[in-house]
């Protein structure tokens, strides 16, 4: 299973140092991947197993984009993955899909291993099914669904940072739908805490899962390396 952690605008280089350190000592005997997207000022080379993606980077070598990260400051941590697609990035920062799917294909050329995520905020999530489902296929306009260094992370974005979830049928159900779509291994994330996701793991076609705020705490994200280790051994 694909277990990973999203640190946000959290935890400067000297705290990521402490957590990688930890989290290395619980990977050890983990057969699980692990990745982890630390917040930007935080990319380093880690003496680590765990993947480091990048939470964004300009789609550019390197450039006149000021406040942006561009392919060269990835290259210098050997950084080949990247989170694309967040719902805070597309609702807070305002990427526009057009921009997302620009970004996707630079990526792409690059070799990265993309982590791309899609999901509905809540009116949406209120109205149809149909309504529903078309406007998260939206969210795969000028994505290549069949890349093969892909991972899609389905992320209801009412759940992100809330404590809610949807129900386990729901989540079985979006899933089921989105894996019409690609092959790619799909994450589940939203509200994922110790407490839920053992169970969260077991629903159907759920191959991992991206973890936000309860990540933070490495000895909780241990705990769910530690849970998907057990299930992969009943
Ligand atoms: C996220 O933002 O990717 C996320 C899953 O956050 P949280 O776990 O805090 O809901």
């Amino acid at each position: 299973m694909i277990i990973a952690a999203n640190l946000k605008t959290n935890l400067t280089r000297s705290a990521t140092h402490d957590y990688m350190k930890e989290l290395q000592r619980c990977v050890q005997n983990s057969t699980q991947e692990v990745i982890v997207f630390p917040a930007t000022s935080s990319l380093d080379c880690y003496d680590t197993t765990v993947t480091i993606g990048a939470q964004n980077a300009y789609p550019v070598e390197k450039g006149a984009f000021t406040g942006e990260i561009g392919l060269e400051h990835l290259q210098e941590f050997k950084i080949k993955t990247i989170l694309i697609g967040h719902s805070e990035r597309r609702h807070i920062l305002g990427e526009s899909q057009e921009f997302i799917a620009k970004k996707f294909h630079y990526f792409k050329e690059q070799g990265f291993r993309i982590v791309y995520c899609v999901g509905e905020p809540l009116e949406i999530r209120e109205s149809s099914k149909d309504e529903m489902l078309t406007y998260i296929h939206k969210q795969f306009e000028g994505i290549d669904t069949e890349y093969n260094n892909l991972i899609i992370a389905y992320e209801p974005v009412w759940a992100i940072g809330t404590g809610k979830v949807p129900t386990f049928e729901d989540i079985r159900e979006i899933h089921s739908e989105l894996k019409k779509k690609s092959s790619a291994p799909l994450l589940y994330g939203g509200s994922v805490k110790v407490n839920n996701v053992k169970d969260i793991l077991q629903v159907e076609n759920v191959d991992g899962v991206l973890v936000g705020s309860a990540a933070l705490y490495v000895d909780h994200f241990c705990t769910m390396i530690g849970y998907a280790d057990e299930l992969e051994h009943i």
